[in-house]
């Protein structure tokens, strides 16, 4: 009965913490946790692409201005 009720707890941590972990972003080559403000990981020096970025912007502009001639 006891270890049941522990079983259950394991449980909702281990979904709990499955839920809040992909807000933390992992480096894709070392897998070390990326520290919020770095742009670059703290292990190996990945740099991480971020949503929104310049590059992204400039093609749905690009993209926008071509599509009056179609
Ligand atoms: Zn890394």
């Amino acid at each position: 009965m006891l270890w049941s009720a522990g079983f259950a707890v394991i449980l909702l941590v281990a979904v709990a913490l499955k839920y809040l972990m992909p807000r933390r972003e992992r480096c894709p080559q070392c897998h070390a946790a990326r520290s919020a403000d770095s742009p670059l990981c703290p292990e190996c020096g990945w740099i991480f692409e971020t949503p929104g970025d310049e590059d992204d912007g400039f093609e749905y502009g690009e993209a926008e201005s071509v599509d009056p001639w179609n």
